[in-house]
């Protein structure tokens, strides 16, 4: 046993005669010190610590306990945004790492869901106010770029017009930064390539204001117009379409064309080797 030196914590006329002190002290004291009896009041048994050897051994490896944690700022998202109903956080990065997204829009959304998304104060810009709608008392956030700003509103209305269109399914009412964000729990090859569409037109219309705000001196460009978001929008979706229809093509079976054409023939007619769009039946285009 080594000597331990603990100050008496009380009036030293109240000093007790005898303290007993409990355990290997070599190993366990120094993490356990309530185990320290003053005046022999306690019994034995309840200053025994019931510890496991990968317990007292983490004590010097600084081996993880327990369950794994969810790291302090992506349980932060979590509890702004809101995981959609059925859905685990592993499974929603389950699904940003296998969609078919290209790698800047996946880092984005892997990002935005672990809750570092560069927003906010993050983009080292004194004005904290949203870059797309400059609104006064508006902040920018994920859940206000997603959910609220005026300036994506076009953005959620044809995202919420594609998917019952093409997936028959739309988020609850005040639920499209969950559905960006973490996805949902019966995701499909279309929600999914569609929530791509929406997150990347909105990433690429922040990064030119970020762009534009963090330039010497600071240019005031122009936010995008409805206009300009249903055209990037259908400009995404016919590539993404067009992508797969010639991996439907490679394929070269009937399975793989009749999938191609389930899933997107109410946007798209193949016409001999081509593929004829009509993406005015999502949305008409704004004027
Ligand atoms: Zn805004």
């Amino acid at each position: 046993m080594h000597a331990t030196v603990e100050p008496w914590p009380g009036r030293l006329e109240e000093a007790p005669a005898h303290v007993t002190l409990v355990g290997p002290t070599r190993t366990h004291w120094a993490a356990a010190r309530h185990r320290l009896r003053w005046g022999g009041e306690h019994p034995f048994y309840s200053s025994i610590l019931h510890s496991k050897a990968a317990v007292i051994r983490a004590h010097w490896t600084q081996e993880r306990q327990g369950r794994a944690r969810v790291q302090p700022r992506t349980q932060t998202m979590m509890d702004e945004i809101g995981l959609p109903a059925k859905l685990t956080l592993g499974q929603a990065f389950a699904a940003i790492d296998s969609a078919p997204w290209r790698t800047k829009l996946a880092n984005f959304a892997r990002m935005t869901a672990m809750g570092i998304a560069r927003t906010g104060r993050r983009l080292g810009l004194t004005d904290t106010r949203c870059l797309l709608c400059k609104q006064h008392g508006s902040c920018d956030s994920v859940l206000h770029i997603y959910n609220c700003c005026a300036n994506t509103a076009a953005v959620r209305d044809w995202t919420r017009r594609a998917l019952q269109l093409l997936a028959d399914w739309q988020p609850p009412a005040d639920g499209m930064a969950a559905f960006l964000v973490y996805g949902a729990s019966r995701a499909t090859p279309v929600t999914t390539a569609l929530r791509g569409v929406a997150i990347e037109t909105i990433r690429a219309a922040r990064a030119s204001r970020i762009q534009a705000a963090k330039s010497d001196p600071p240019v005031d460009a122009p936010v995008p117009t409805a206009l300009e978001h249903w055209k990037k929008m259908t400009s995404l979706l016919r590539s993404y379409i067009s992508h797969e229809w010639n991996v439907a093509q490679e394929a070269d079976d009937d399975g793989s064309i009749r999938a191609f054409e389930t899933r997107w023939g109410a946007v798209v007619t193949p016409a001999d080797a081509a593929l004829s769009f009509s993406m005015e039946a999502i949305a008409p285009q704004p004027s």
